[in-house]
């Protein structure tokens, strides 16, 4: 740390995304990315938006915004495009939550939550989960903070009913409740048409996971006029153009090819399946999934050993350190391919463990 950095970030932990190795071709089931490349329209869209580049991006992302709504089902002005769904979580970190505003989430959440609390010098409260690793919506009725719930839930990969999220929803009028939905595409509910009844949720989605763009850094949140134009304040007042041209013709080239990512996502429900009931054969315990993850863990290896074993065979998994999960990996639902080729290294690595 320099001698300059502000005092106000000195204890701040920063996110440590999922490891991009370049030693390597890796398998990379690590970062829950799709094993699918997005569809040709998005080439070609990105190719012709390249020569556009020496102009500044619509602020608005006013195309893609409104083909957006209409897939949705809401208006425009329900509907705000940032870089990646992290910066509208940010965005709705700042803009409803402060020392006043205390924020709360599940004990085993996404990572992020807790830093950009942090960030913005926000008290946050972590709340237990039941066994088995559930979230229990009792602990959010009626709490009286703000809510942040990841639905399905990252990285347990385990879906709460739309009914849990709307009484949690309808027993918080005053505060404002995100609900993360970076895997709804993978067999959730989603929360989006609540919105319209409920003038305190934002509901954020992802491009990255279920559209294969992960590297163009595309998201957004679909919420009541009044939170958008609260966020919206905060964007303009942070970075107007967040969304560059070619990820914004990106964006709208794959929302013009929704069935084509659609039928992915089925195809990557079914590989799911596939290695989730492998693993089981294999004596894992897998917790159930809605995502295009599995979380996983066997008695007859630890957490961090597999994840070392499965790196020196060439596949990259997910393990966090976090004592609560660290018996478990975060395996990236890829092609059924390379699922075939996990199941195989998984029963030699076992197989050489010998007990
Ligand atoms: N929410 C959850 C639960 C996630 O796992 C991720 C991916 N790391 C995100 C949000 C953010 O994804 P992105 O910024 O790529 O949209």
């Amino acid at each position: 740390m320099s001698r300059f950095f502000s005092k106000k970030y000195s204890a701040l932990k920063a996110y440590v995304p999922g490891e991009q190795p370049k030693d390597k071709k890796y398998i990379k089931l690590n970062t829950n990315e799709s094993p699918y490349p997005p569809s040709d329209s998005v080439l070609k869209a990105v190719s012709a938006e390249a020569m556009e580049l020496m102009l500044y991006s619509d602020p608005e992302a006013s195309a893609l915004t409104k083909k957006c709504a209409e897939i949705y089902g809401v208006t425009p002005d329900m509907v705000l495009m940032t870089n990646g769904s992290d910066e509208i979580l940010n965005f709705a970190f700042m803009a409803f939550s402060d020392a006043e505003h205390p924020i709360v989430f599940p004990e085993i959440t996404y990572g992020f939550y807790p830093v950009f609390a942090e960030l913005n010098g926000i008290p946050y409260e972590r709340i237990p989960l039941r066994e088995g690793f559930n979230i229990d919506p009792e602990n959010y009725i009626g709490i009286g903070k703000n809510i942040v719930i990841a639905n399905p839930n990252a990285p347990t990969g385990i879906a709460l009913p739309l009914s849990d999220i709307e009484r949690i929803v309808a027993s918080n009028p005053d505060n404002v409740v995100i609900i993360d939905e970076a895997y709804i595409d993978f067999g959730g509910e989603s929360a989006v048409p609540l919105v319209k009844k409920y003038s305190n949720l934002i509901v954020t989605m992802t491009f990255s996971k279920s559209r294969s763009m992960a590297g163009a850094r595309l998201g957004f949140g679909i919420a009541s006029p009044e939170l958008i134009r609260d966020i919206n304040t905060i964007k303009y007042s942070t970075n107007p153009y967040n969304v560059n041209r070619m990820t914004q013709a990106a964006g709208l080239a794959a929302l013009c090819d929704n069935s084509y990512y659609m039928d992915n996502c089925k195809r990557i429900m079914e590989t799911r399946e596939y290695t989730a009931k492998s693993l089981i054969s294999l004596g894992f315990e897998v917790l159930p999934s809605s995502t295009n993850f599995l979380f996983a863990r066997s008695d007859r290896i630890s957490g961090e050993e597999l994840y070392i074993e499965l790196k020196s065979r060439g596949v990259l998994v997910r393990h966090f350190t976090d004592p609560r999960i660290s018996d478990y990996n975060r395996i990236t639902v890829g092609s059924r391919e390379d699922m075939e080729k996990l199941v195989c290294l998984l029963n030699d690595i076992l197989n050489e463990k010998g007990n």
